[in-house]
């Protein structure tokens, strides 16, 4: 049977060859998905539903486990509640966030996996949903922040884009200095390399975003630096962190450590990568600043790695 099947694809045209190889990849990346898709039950442990712990396996549904809730009698499978729900081709997944880990663009993932452009805008959504969340729970030690600012775009958003005629890619903001046209993203990173960032909305960043954002990630001992910033100054006296705010953002001219050198290269890194995107609509964003703070966190990261963020079940860093 087998000698008789070689016989039969060692004689097909490259075509078919290439037919028959995308057969056996589309099995094998099955059969390496479903089983890891499953195992994150095991780690979240409870009914999507109503979070009750006893729960017994009901039959299959979409090549997954189903199972059945004692508690609240509804059915789910592991990926019940979370965003990779009903989504379909499990076979192109791990493909498809290979080219997370790639930083590939829409356009060139969906050439890649083989999926149209906007199957390849949703799939990207739908798996950096969960992943943008990925934060580290807290900062400790020194902790350097300060915010950077991407130009407010509602690109993708039929609506307007049809109403007006779109900035051009890369735009330029019409008024001068920061503006409501401005997004304001908080960036915050111990020297640990642990880093979280936030949309804290438009426009200059204040006291209060920075106690709303940024407060329930540090640590009760922490220092805080940042530039000469008054918002962050406010921030600590109400707060009771300690704080230095440095001049011009220059490090400390007494205290090497006193500097916020991390978070300038992140900045540069962040806005580097972003580049490649030309321009990102603003609904958007959080995913993207999630997207490449995972990338930096994580080196190496692998497709199984996200698959498993994509689903709520985070690594951290130790
Ligand atoms: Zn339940």
């Amino acid at each position: 049977m087998l000698s008789v099947l070689l016989n039969e694809i060692s004689q097909l045209n490259k075509n078919d060859r290439t037919e028959v190889g995308k057969l056996i990849h589309q099995l094998d990346a099955d059969n390496k998905v479903i089983p890891m898709i499953e195992s994150s039950l095991d780690e979240k442990n409870h009914c999507p539903h109503c979070g009750g712990e006893n729960y017994i396996k009901h039959g299959f549904a979409h090549g997954l486990q189903r199972y059945y809730c004692s508690a609240c009698k509804k059915t789910f499978n592991t990926l019940t509640g979370t965003p990779l729900a009903r989504l379909r081709h499990k076979d192109n997944w791990l493909e498809y966030l290979g080219t997370l880990c790639n930083s590939q663009t829409i356009r060139s993932a969906a050439q890649q996996v083989g999926i149209s452009i906007p199957t390849s805008f949703r799939w990207r959504h739908r798996f950096l949903e969960l992943i943008s969340e990925n934060r580290p729970e807290i900062l400790t030690g020194i902790i350097e922040a300060d915010e950077t600012y991407f130009l407010y775009s509602e690109k993708g958003n039929k609506k307007v884009s049809e109403a007006r005629p779109a900035r051009k890619r890369g735009g330029k903001a019409k008024q001068r200095g920061l503006s409501k046209e401005h997004v304001c993203v908080l960036v915050a990173r111990d020297r640990t390399g642990n880093t979280t960032d936030f949309m804290v909305g438009r426009g200059n960043i204040s006291a209060s975003s920075v106690e709303k954002y940024l407060e329930p990630s540090l640590d009760k001992d922490a220092f805080l630096i940042s530039d000469k910033n008054h918002a962050y100054k406010k921030f600590s006296r109400e707060n009771n962190v300690t704080h230095i705010g440095l001049k011009s953002g220059m490090p400390d001219k007494y205290n090497s450590a006193y500097h916020i050198q991390n978070i300038n290269s992140y900045h540069s890194r962040l806005k580097g990568w972003m580049q490649r995107f030309n321009g990102v609509a603003t609904k958007y964003l959080d995913h993207y600043l999630g997207w490449q703070r995972t990338l930096d966190q994580f080196k190496n990261l692998t497709p199984e790695q996200l698959l498993f963020s994509s689903v709520g079940v985070y690594q951290h860093l130790t």
